[in-house]
């Protein structure tokens, strides 16, 4: 009989988009088979299953983002849409023999560290399991925000959030509000122009929009990358190069930032020729102080007969009129919240209960801090993959996730090694190295573009403080998150072993 009352697993992994599946390949590269995904939802793919609004693409080119462990020869466009990466996702779960270990429909919704037995009990709308160790891997971009504004509960039109688009609506001669102007509000923009009789777009801060340089990837680029893969890597490489070379503007030399936004300037300036217009679409910011945008159907779209750019937020809706925060009032039949998502105050938070009995939500109510981007204290053999300060604001966030996972592979060898293998030891992140990283990190914040810019981002969470980017390159991550560091962590083993139920002893390793 199991020592386990119930169904016990090494790693339990939250989520199936990029992070939870990235993480399944590399436990099963890792020997650890012993794992399952819990995913919330009744398929895979995370952000890319949640967000099919019309025009929804990557803004990054699919070479770069995607693993570089499953190179996919065939992208059919330089920058490809939602479908092909969600089908590119569901390739990878086939590929790698993931489906053993996904468990659709189960919602987390609360996960509680036993501190005796040392593990995770992780409660799921389908029953109860523990693990050894969770990994979040639920993304910041899942948990859609709506602002809450005055009279909408009462609006008689149709409402829905980007990430959460009604394709049984049809917005075909409707008057149709768009609210917010962000990556994916200038998708949709575009997408729905030419069918709805009218667009009103509200845009609270103007972004930065660069040229977008889609175009199919030839039949001859793809046979090339087929029959001879290094050709997909060099492609991959030079993405991957320019951007971390970008990057160094944005977190050292903001004051070079001032020609891409000439280049930006003239952008908008061929495709807006009312300067009444070009006045309200022009930022007061730094350029990529916010995410700067890619698009080369925005501003055309913008320049329509059918489209009003209200240079303001939605503040209210009486009946069906929407009345801005200048006291602009617009007759809708629908709302389309393009108003992002719970970055920094992640719902997730609230449902890990860690080892003070407190939970990751009150742990973070100043803001979101952990080791690496990956562990908190407090929550032993917790890790989080796109934790804070893991994000970017110029390339592929799949990077990013790889480096995590390097993290996440060491972390559970020197479980192994401290004898964890069969459960009863623990990491626990200090909270001075906790303290330690996070100084560091917001040290180097100061002087980025995000910090100086003169803007604010939902980068920032409502205390000012930059807690979701990443201030350097992708490859000064990747050399920080390489190992762990065991003397950043307390090790925690369970009193007489690890069916004890009689406590708990930290140890110090050096
Ligand atoms: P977002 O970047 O957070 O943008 C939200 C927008 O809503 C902002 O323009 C914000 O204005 C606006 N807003 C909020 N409340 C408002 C109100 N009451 N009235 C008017 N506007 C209001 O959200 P998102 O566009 O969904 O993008 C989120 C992230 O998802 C992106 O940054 C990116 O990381 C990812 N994404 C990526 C892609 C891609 O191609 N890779 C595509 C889509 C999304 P303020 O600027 O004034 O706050």
């Amino acid at each position: 009989m199991s020592r386990y009352e119930r169904e016990h697993v090494r790693v339990a992994v939250i989520g199936s988009g990029f992070s939870g599946l990235g993480a399944a390949v590399r436990l099963r590269r890792e020997g650890v088979t012993d794992f399952v995904v819990l995913e919330r939802g009744d398929s895979i793919g995370g952000a890319w299953r949640d967000n099919t609004y019309p025009g929804c693409a990557c803004d990054i080119p699919s070479h770069l983002y995607s693993f570089s462990f499953a190179p996919n020869p065939e992208w059919p466009r330089t920058f490809s849409g939602q479908s092909y990466i969600k089908a590119y996702l569901e390739h990878v779960a086939d590929t790698f023999g993931l489906r053993p270990h996904l468990r659709l429909n189960h919602e987390v919704t609360l996960m509680t560290w036993d501190g005796e037995a040392l593990h995770w009990v992780v409660e799921t709308s389908r029953g109860t399991l523990t693990a050894d160790v969770v990994v979040c891997a639920g993304g910041p971009l899942s948990d859609p925000r709506t602002p809450d504004i005055p009279g909408l509960a009462e609006f008689p039109g149709k409402v829905f959030h980007s990430a959460r688009w009604d394709h049984d609506f049809d917005l075909r001669g409707k008057r149709v509000a768009v609210i917010g102007t962000g990556a994916s509000a200038i998708q949709i923009v575009p997408a729905i122009q030419p069918d709805v009789a009218k667009l009103a777009l509200f845009q609270r801060t103007p972004p930065w929009v660069m040229p977008r340089t889609d175009r199919a990837i030839t039949r001859t680029e793809r046979r090339l990358h087929r029959a001879l893969p290094f050709t997909a890597a060099v492609r991959r490489r030079f993405l991957w190069g320019v951007r971390e070379a970008q990057v160094q503007a944005f977190t050292k030399r903001p004051d070079l930032l001032g020609l891409v936004e000439s280049l930006a300037k003239a952008n908008m300036a061929r495709s807006v020729k009312d300067p009444a217009l070009r006045a309200k679409l022009t930022p007061s910011y730094r350029i990529g102080c916010k995410r700067i945008l890619l698009s080369s159907d925005y501003y055309p779209a913008l320049a329509r007969p059918n489209v009003e750019v209200i240079a303001s937020g939605l503040a209210e809706v009486r009946g069906s009129t929407l009345v801005a925060a200048d006291g602009t009032e617009t007759e809708a039949d629908a709302i389309v919240f393009g108003t992002g998502f719970h970055v920094t105050d992640m719902p997730i938070t609230e449902r890990v209960v860690g080892a003070d009995g407190n939970t990751l939500a009150d742990a973070w109510k100043d803001g979101m801090e952990s080791l690496r981007g990956a562990t908190a204290a407090g929550f032993p053999n917790w890790m989080t993959i796109i934790g804070p300060n893991t994000g970017l604001g110029n390339s592929s966030m799949i990077l990013m996730i790889e480096s995590q996972l390097n993290y996440l592979a060491d972390y559970l060898r020197k479980l192994d090694g401290l004898g964890g293998r069969t459960g009863g030891v623990a990491l626990g992140a200090r909270a001075s190295a906790v303290r330690a990283w996070n100084h560091r990190v917001q040290e180097r914040m100061k002087r980025t573009v995000w910090s100086t810019g003169g803007c604010t981002s939902w980068y920032q969470d409502e205390n000012g403080r930059n807690s979701t980017i990443w201030p350097g390159t992708t490859t000064e991550f990747r050399r920080a998150t390489r190992q762990v560091d065991l003397s950043e962590y307390d090790v925690i083993r369970a009193a007489g072993g690890h069916t004890s139920r009689a406590g708990s002893e930290k140890e110090t390793v050096r």
